[in-house]
This record gives C-alpha cells, sequence and structure tokens, in this order.
C-alpha cells in the first residue's frame, strides 16, 4: 500500500469555494486561505440559528497501545461512507499539535484512504490557530512578570505563579526553568517552565468559547497565580482579556478543509484529552450540526477519558449531545491489554484475555443512556479467526459491531458501519451523566472512580486535600471535573491492562481550569510537555524544491 502522503498527493482536490457551496455557506462568511482552506467565520452561526441540527456522532475507542487505534480515520471513513449513502455528514476534528508530528506519533489528519486534506498544511502550522494559542499564552507570562518587576500591585507570591509558558514542540528542556536571570533589568528570578501548547487553559476556553464575549468571559476568569495571602489571582485581574481576545479573533473562527473523497471537514481547535477535554470546538461542532444531517466528531484518548469528559462536561456545556456512540477497536489493541506486544502472530489467548478490555467499556457507555456501535477496525495483520472472535462477542452482548475498512477502502471500507450507525441514529436516547455537576467534588470523583474506573476506593494525597480546602473557600467547587491520568488503563496505573476492578484510585494533586470551566483532578504523572525519541520524525520530513513535503504520516 502507498504511504499516507502518496496516496494525500494522488486526491483530486475540489475548490474550498466549491466544498462551502456543497453545505449552503453563504460566501460572506468564507474566509479563504488559498485554495484548499477556508475559515468561516463563527458570527454565521448567528444566521444559522434557528435551524435544527443535525445528528450528532460520538466516536471514541477502547484503551489503545502506543500507536493509537483509528478513531480519526474511523471518524473520517464513517463521515464519508454516510455521504456515499446519499446522506449529508461532514466530520468534525481538533488540530494536530506540531509537537506529535516531529516525535513517534506522526500526523493527526486520518491515514490510508480516509484522510483529511491538504494533510501537509493540516499538520504543519495549518492556519495559525495554535501560534495565535500560543502568542496569547505567552502575553500572559509577559504580563505577569512585568507587573511583579514593576512593584506587584496584585502581590503576586513569585513561587505560586502556576501559568507557566508555551510552545508547540516537544521539548523536554524546558520542563522546569529558572527565568529573568542577568540582574535587575530582567525582572525578578523565578522557578518557570513550559507546557505544549495543546495543554493551554487557552486552549481549552477558545474550544468552549460560544462567541467573543463568552471568550472574553472564560479568559477572564482563568486562574493564574495565587497572592501571597492566598487568594487566586486572575487574567481578569490583569485587565488583559480583551488583548487575548484580539489575539485569538481569527483563531475562533472554524476551519474548513476537505475528506480525500471531497465531503466537507472541520478541523478546529485541539485540547489535550487529559488535563482538558480533548475535542474539537464547539463552534465548530454547533456550525456543522447547523449545516448537515449527520455530524462525525472524535473525542481523544478512550472512552474512559475523551467520552466520559464530552458526556459530562461537553454535552452540558455546549446543550447538544450524541445520538449515537462509535467504540473503535482493534485486535491489536485487544491482545496487548492481553498481555502481548506481538501484533504479527495470531494469538487467540490473549485476545480472550484482552477483550475483558472491550467489555467494560461497553458497559460504561450504556450507563450514559446512548446507543454503541463498535467498529472493528481493520488491520492487514488481523486474522479472520481473530476477527470473528470479537464480531462474536459484541454481538453476544447485543450490541452492533462493524468491521471498518476505511484505511485501506476508503467509504467503501466503512459503508456497513454507516448503515448500522445510521440505524442506532434513530433510537430515542436520554443522555444520563455520570454525576451531577452539583455534586460535592469528592462524590463526583467517587462515582467516575466506581463507575467507570471500577475503582473501589478513592485515596487522596496532602495536596489533593489542601485543594478541596481551598476550592470550596472560593467557590470552585460546584465545577465539573476533569480527570487526568493514563490513556493506557482505564485504572490510574498503565500497567494494568484489560479490565481492573477492586482497586484504590489514587488522586495526587488538583488544578483549577476556572476559565474553562473545570477542576482537573491528577490522578498519576501527567506530561504537559512531551520531549522527541532518541529518532524522532523530524529526521524523516523533507520538501523538495517544488516545494513537496515527504516524510508525513
Ligand atoms: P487515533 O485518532 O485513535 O489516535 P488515528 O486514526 O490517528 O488514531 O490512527 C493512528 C495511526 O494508525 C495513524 O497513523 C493511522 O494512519 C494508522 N491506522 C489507523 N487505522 C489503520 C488501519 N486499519 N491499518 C493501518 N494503519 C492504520
Ligand atoms: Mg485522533
Amino acid at each position: 500500500m502507498l504511504s499516507d502522503i502518496e496516496i494525500a498527493r494522488k486526491a483530486k482536490l475540489k475548490k474550498i469555494t466549491e466544498i462551502a457551496k456543497d453545505i449552503n455557506i453563504k460566501e460572506d462568511y468564507v474566509h479563504q486561505c488559498g485554495n484548499y482552506i477556508a475559515k468561516i467565520s463563527h458570527h454565521y452561526l448567528r444566521e444559522l440559528k434557528d435551524k435544527k441540527d443535525g445528528k450528532l456522532i460520538l466516536v471514541t475507542a477502547i484503551n489503545p497501545t502506543p500507536a493509537g487505534e483509528g478513531k480519526t480515520t474511523t471518524s473520517i471513513g464513517l463521515s464519508m461512507a454516510i455521504n456515499k449513502l446519499g446522506k449529508k455528514s461532514i466530520v468534525t476534528l481538533r488540530e494536530p499539535s506540531l509537537g506529535p508530528v516531529m516525535g513517534v506519533k506522526g500526523g493527526a489528519a486520518g491515514g490510508g484512504y480516509s484522510q483529511v486534506l491538504p494533510m501537509e498544511d493540516i499538520n504543519l502550522h495549518f492556519t495559525g490557530d495554535i501560534h495565535a494559542v500560543t502568542t496569547a499564552h505567552n502575553l500572559v507570562s509577559a504580563v505577569i512578570d512585568a507587573h511583579i518587576k514593576y512593584g506587584n500591585d496584585l502581590d503576586i507570591d513569585e513561587t505560586r505563579v502556576f501559568w507557566k509558558r508555551a510552545m508547540d514542540m516537544n521539548d523536554r528542556a524546558l520542563r522546569q526553568i529558572v527565568i529573568a536571570l542577568g540582574g535587575h533589568a530582567n525582572g525578578n528570578p523565578r522557578e518557570d517552565g513550559f507546557i505544549i501548547t495543546a495543554a493551554s487553559e487557552i486552549m481549552a476556553v477558545l474550544c468552549l468559547a460560544e462567541d467573543i464575549p463568552d471568550l472574553k468571559r472564560r479568559l477572564q476568569n482563568i486562574v493564574v497565580a495565587r497572592t501571597r495571602k492566598g487568594k487566586p489571582v486572575t487574567i481578569g485581574d490583569l485587565k488583559i482579556e480583551g488583548a487575548l481576545a484580539a489575539v485569538l479573533k481569527n483563531a475562533i473562527d472554524p476551519n474548513l478543509v476537505q475528506t480525500i473523497e471531497n465531503t466537507p471537514a472541520f478541523i478546529h481547535g485541539g485540547p489535550f484529552a487529559n488535563i482538558a477535554h480533548g475535542t474539537n470546538s464547539l463552534i465548530a461542532t454547533k456550525m456543522a450540526l447547523k449545516l448537515t444531517d449527520y455530524v462525525v466528531t472524535e473525542s481523544g484518548f478512550g472512552a474512559d477519558l475523551g467520552a466520559e469528559k464530552f458526556l459530562d462536561f461537553v454535552s452540558p456545556t455546549a446543550g447538544f449531545k450524541p445520538d449515537v456512540i462509535v467504540l473503535v477497536a482493534t485486535v491489536r489493541a485487544l491482545k496487548y491489554n492481553g498481555g502481548t506486544k506481538d501484533f504479527e502472530q495470531e494469538n487467540m489467548e490473549a485476545l480472550r484475555n484482552g477483550i475483558e478490555n472491550l467489555r467494560v467499556h461497553i458497559e460504561n457507555l450504556r450507563k450514559f443512556g446512548i446507543p454503541v456501535v463498535v467498529a472493528l477496525n481493520r488491520f492487514s495483520t488481523d486474522t479472520d479467526k481473530e476477527l470473528e472472535f470479537v464480531i462474536k462477542f459484541v454481538e453476544n452482548l447485543g450490541v452492533k459491531i462493524a468491521l471498518n475498512e476505511a484505511f485501506a477502502k476508503g467509504s467503501e471500507g466503512a459503508l456497513d458501519l454507516a448503515k448500522k450507525v445510521l440505524e442506532e441514529s434513530e433510537k430515542e436516547s436520554e443522555l444520563k451523566p455520570i454525576y451531577n455537576w452539583h455534586d460535592p467534588l469528592e462524590v463526583k470523583i467517587m462515582k467516575l472512580a466506581k463507575e467507570i474506573y471500577r475503582a473501589s476506593h478513592v485515596d487522596y494525597e496532602m495536596a489533593a486535600r489542601n485543594k478541596i480546602k481551598f476550592f470550596k473557600k472560593y467557590g470552585y467547587d460546584h465545577l465539573p471535573v476533569i480527570v487526568a491520568k493514563t490513556q493506557y488503563s482505564i485504572s490510574d496505573d498503565p500497567k494494568k491492562l484489560g479490565a481492573p476492578s477492586n482497586y484504590n484510585f489514587t488522586i495526587r494533586d488538583f488544578e483549577l481550569s476556572a476559565g474553562a470551566g473545570f477542576i482537573v483532578a491528577l490522578a498519576g504523572e501527567i506530561m504537559r510537555m512531551p520531549g522527541l525519541p532518541k529518532v524522532s520524525n523530524a529526521v524523516n520530513l523533507d520538501v523538495d524544491a517544488d516545494g513537496n513535503i515527504t516524510g508525513l504520516f
């Protein structure tokens, strides 16, 4: 099979104005960025306000292998297949971060015959949204340090500035640094560090904001530090929410591109799925719902993280809910959950052990009251016997399952999946969240730990206990919880594969994302600034004299 970039280069793209016209976007709202990418003004939503929403399909996955199991690839293939069936569908996805593109994971624009294009641009800079977030983020840092240098009227405690600097690169050397060395003119030295831009609260805020006033309100509420007396210091206190919103003025508009089969795709925003909610901007999803019959959207990481956050936090925030959930599974990830890393060999025993992971995710998702369809993403190394085993297992649970071959065959490979998804989307459903936002913080966490992570008990370390007191004192404890934990297990331990149960779930600490509107519960070590491997993908990436890029996948 050809490489992703070779397949991408053979595709015949339509002009983006045509794609916009196909979904009836008024010309005035289309801001072209070259021939194949456009920003669609979010103000268009006002005009669409009274249109009925299409149906929403949420794509999630079981606990993966480190290579990813194909949520993006499945989302794109499914949306193309729905179009192929004569219905209208838009896929909405996150923007790839440069860190993983240069690291090991590669791009995030799908793969094989299930891609969004132009994948080179989408993977590298795109329309500059991530850079705008970086700039806004670092403006906050610069203002904080200038404020401290010039008298520190807010009485910011320099040892409790939580706001680190940001950049969109895997650069572990910047995780922990000392800034302002070199004497009086350079400010007051203090400890600082960098996070990757996708982990910035401004990214989360951009993806949750309804419009510019809501963006400003959320930015204003972001807590960046504490005073020497312990009081939260917000961006509102620094009086720069207006400047930040100005920097983000274009970044708030969703980006329209197309799939390899010329169907529409919105790619907008890219918050992390561990310390944030992990899905593309609400504006993009809302606009897509107004413009089409079926919107396919992806949530990051496995269903214990991405889907849970989508259903308990994103849906209530946005005021929409999925009509169907597509749970992506692969034979590889099931075998990995069953204890092997050798995916080339048929291994029924590993599969039989690992399939418990799929069972847990199906049970978990059913608790939310939304119909579930399993998409079995086929890899060339899967054997018929292995595929058959998974299909039987899922059917015995009374759940629909379809083989997904969109990677190898494009929409043709996802028609059966699309049919099953459309059937299930006709069922009436009501979203039943796992917890109530007004439950006490410890109750919210206990419900998640028991119902989703299958723990029997929650332990809080000292730092976490102190933060709970802080949240209560300043009125933040009513916020929903975003749990930051490993994506490799339903538990807080990446080594507990399959279906762990009856263990203690440990909350180490909390962080406040008051602008985004959630409390982050840290269960385990969470990486906010990845590092490059010994041989990074940067060694493969190249561009020729004609501007053709190679080495992206
Ligand atoms: P996720 O969104 O779950 O992280 P992706 O869809 O980005 O996963 O897929 C991860 C990687 O695996 C990508 O490089 C993609 O091209 C590749 N991939 C996905 N499905 C298949 C498949 N069926 N066969 C081979 N490679 C695949
Ligand atoms: Mg993905």
